[in-house]
C-alpha cells in the first residue's frame, strides 16, 4: 500500500491548482492545503516518520473532494489523504508528539 501511494503522490509537480478549491485554505497554515498535505504525505512515508502538527494538517482534510478535479497529475488526493491517516492509525508511520531539538 505505502510503494502504491508513493509512487501515486510522486506525480506531484506542486503546481498548487489543487490549492484554490480546498475550503481548509483559509486556515492559513501550509499543512492545511492540498499541496501541504500531500507534501506531509511523501515525507512521511519516505521516512516513515511525522510530526503530530502534520498530522493535525492531514485530520483537517474534510474529503469534500473539492481539490481532485483541479489535479494535472491525475493524483486522487482526498483518497491518499484517506489512505494515509489508515497508516497512522496503524503505526505504520510514526508521529512524533514533541519538538526534537
Ligand atoms: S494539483 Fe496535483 S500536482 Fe499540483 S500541487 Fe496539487 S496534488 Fe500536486
Ligand atoms: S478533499 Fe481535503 S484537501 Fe481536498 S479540497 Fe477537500 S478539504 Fe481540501
Amino acid at each position: 500500500m505505502k510503494g502504491a501511494l508513493l509512487r501515486e503522490i510522486s506525480r506531484c509537480s506542486f503546481c498548487g491548482f489543487c490549492e484554490a478549491a480546498c475550503p481548509t485554505r483559509f486556515m492559513i497554515k501550509r499543512n492545511y492545503t492540498p499541496r501541504g498535505r500531500i507534501n506531509t504525505i511523501i515525507f512521511a512515508l519516505k521516512n516513515r516518520l511525522t510530526t503530530i502538527e502534520s498530522v493535525n494538517g492531514i485530520f483537517s482534510c474534510l474529503e469534500c473532494g473539492a481539490c481532485k478535479p483541479y489535479c494535472p497529475a491525475g493524483i486522487d488526493i482526498p483518497r491518499v489523504i484517506r489512505e494515509f491517516r489508515h497508516l497512522v492509525r496503524v503505526e505504520e508511520v510514526g508521529v512524533l508528539t514533541q519538538e526534537v531539538k
